[in-house]
């Protein structure tokens, strides 16, 4: 399974990091990535679903 995060479609409200810190990460252009390991962290569905503009994207 493979995670990452659109990063022109991020907002950076940060629901995704509060949900999910183990996958996720809000970096210093404002924009979330996913981090090491982030498919591994139960809280990924979780987060991909909650996003507001849906930039979280899970690859099977
Ligand atoms: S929830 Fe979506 S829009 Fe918000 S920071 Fe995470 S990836 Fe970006």
């Amino acid at each position: 399974m493979k995670v990452f995060v659109e990063k022109e479609t991020c907002i950076g409200c940060g629901v995704c990091e509060n949900l999910c810190p183990d996958a996720f990460a809000i970096q210093d252009d404002g924009k979330a990535v996913a981090i090491e390991g982030a498919s591994e962290a139960p809280c990924v569905q979780d987060a991909a679903d909650s996003c507001p503009v849906q930039a979280i994207i899970i690859e099977e």
